[in-house]
């Protein structure tokens, strides 16, 4: 007879404005939906009265980083609001699990910001107050940088005479001696390279932990937008799914050493965890100027970086074509995202039914940038962040001019424009530790507000519905992920019930909002 859902406020993400108010789960499917009223629960064996709670679809991040997550679930998060000074860093550190455990165990964080401490920078002496005879290291919000103590420095055999790595850094204080930062890969990974290294199963156990968090979030499905982070992404992912419940997953994988990448194999692209696309990058950040713009940055002569040469990008896209999968372009720059439909604007698409090509953060959008990649012959899909100027409001304020702010993240003019459209979190990598919150950037997305409360954009605000199917419908657009998206007949059973009606509370009150169920294909995986 199959499960009954009654009595809930159920936002289908058929349309706009498409609400239910009971459906019937058969299979891990959806076999009927619509209004439950005339139903008599008592023919029901078990039915659920969802008690006029509110139920979205499950939620789709299109862009986030599980396994950088999983990289450093066993660091503390020292990200604002968590962490917002030198001595919120320290305390934040004394609170890891290894903190006083034995000499040997690392104490370790990720996220620092000290552009947001009143109380200056850290360095090495304030992680000596965190211990002095266990090694400490918290990575900094960007991952570019890293901050070590005394101990750390010691057991990596770093000393005031040891000179600078290739392509990094060591900081130092105006005497010359070391000041514990760690500036670039080269310069952290000579420390980190004394930690203990994980082993495949640690790896998984990580990924699990992950993966809970995220179903805790009512995040359904993802995509991993670097997955190659870890070795073997594809086999952890898989190992993972198949003894815990976890988002469904669709992997990309990195283009930076493309001739480590082999051809796929059928099976790498098929299932509910597979290799979606290969991901390339064509500029740097917009938060450090290092985004490639027509205009130069305000008070410089600057157009940032362009980190991507023709014939790569024409080679990832041809790699993409051969096996059947995606090209994501990180573009974040206005003249990034524009030559990337310069040069493939024009190409055939080799994908049916999803774009062969994503743009990825696109924050720097003209009108008529938007109107060019919507009638290229090419499909675009783009995933956006709202999350990223309300988290980082500080540096948008100093790299946008005024007049540029119309043309960030305008995703309202994206909304009307562009049909595979998603917002979605880059968790791990922007500075806020609430950012795979969905609530938070549809609060974002619907008031166009920062963290400080500055206005940021305002036409280009869209509704909470509409914020809603940039979660769900149209997410699901951008990358396929069979069977999420809506709550419609033929559907999976997976949808989450919320703690209040999104739909009319007042938008300030949106990012309160909190996941009391998700379900996944019909089985109820986590539950408040
Ligand atoms: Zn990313």
């Amino acid at each position: 007879m199959g499960q009954l859902f009654i009595n809930g406020k159920i936002f289908t993400a058929r349309s706009e404005t498409d609400f239910a108010s009971g459906f019937l789960v058969e299979d891990g499917r959806i076999s009927w939906v619509g209004d439950a009223g005339h139903l008599n629960p008592a023919e029901y064996a078990g039915a659920v009265d969802l008690e006029g709670r509110t139920v979205l679809p499950g939620l789709l991040d299109m862009h986030v980083h599980p396994a950088l997550m999983a990289d450093t679930a066993d660091a503390v998060e020292c990200l604002p609001p968590r962490v917002e000074s030198v001595a919120g860093l320290v305390e934040a550190l004394r609170s890891h699990p290894a903190h006083q455990t034995g000499a040997d165990a690392w104490i370790l964080g990720a996220g620092y910001d000290e552009t947001k401490y009143p109380d200056g920078c850290p360095t090495a002496a304030d992680l000596d107050e965190v211990s002095r005879s266990q090694p400490v290291l918290v990575w900094r919000a960007d991952r570019h940088t890293a901050l070590c103590n005394t101990r750390a420095l010691e057991i990596a055999g770093v000393t005031d005479a040891t000179p600078d790595p290739e392509s990094g850094r060591f900081g130092r204080y105006p005497d010359g001696t070391l000041n514990g930062v760690l500036e670039e890969f080269s310069a952290i990974s000579e420390v980190t390279a004394h930690m203990p290294q994980r082993t495949a199963a640690e790896r998984a156990d990580l990924l699990e932990t992950v993966g809970k968090r995220l179903l805790s979030r009512g995040v359904v499905g993802v995509c991993d937008l670097l997955a190659t982070t870890i070795p073997h992404p594809l086999e952890t992912y898989r190992t993972v799914a198949e003894r815990a419940p976890f988002p469904r997953t669709a992997l990309f994988l990195g283009w930076n050493r493309p001739h480590d990448l082999n051809d796929l194999e059928a099976q790498e692209t098929s299932g509910a965890t597979r290799v979606a696309g290969v991901k390339v990058l064509m500029d740097g950040a917009y938060s450090n100027r290092t985004a490639w713009v027509c205009s130069p940055y305000p008070d410089s002569e600057e157009n940032g970086l362009r980190t991507l040469s023709d014939d790569q990008l024409l080679a990832a896209a041809d790699w993409a074509r051969r096996n059947g999968v995606q090209l994501a372009v990180h573009a974040m720059g206005d003249r990034a995202i524009a030559h990337t439909v310069d040069l493939l604007g024009d190409l055939e698409p080799w994908l049916e039914g999803t774009p062969s090509v994503r743009i990825e953060h696109a924050t720097l959008m003209s009108p008529e940038l938007t109107a060019r990649l919507a009638a290229a012959k090419m499909r675009f899909g783009i995933a956006t962040h709202t999350i990223f100027f309300y988290s980082e409001y500080e540096a948008y304020a100093k790299n946008l001019r005024p007049e540029q702010v119309s043309d960030a993240y305008p995703v309202r003019s994206l909304y009307e424009s562009v049909e595979a459209l998603a917002l979605s979190s880059d968790c791990p990598a922007t500075a806020w530790s609430e950012a795979d919150d969905v609530f938070v950037s549809i609060e974002a997305a619907v008031q166009r507000r920062t963290h400080t409360g500055a206005a940021f954009g305002q036409q280009a605000a869209i509704t909470v519905p509409q914020a809603v199917l940039l979660y769900t419908a149209r997410a699901a657009r951008v990358t396929a992920l069979p069977g999420l998206g809506r709550l419609a007949e033929g559907y999976e059973a997976s949808f989450v019930v919320l703690d209040q009606d999104i739909f009319t509370v007042s938008a300030e009150q949106i990012a309160q909002t909190t996941v009391l169920q998700t379900w996944q294909a019909g089985d109820l995986v986590y539950s408040r």
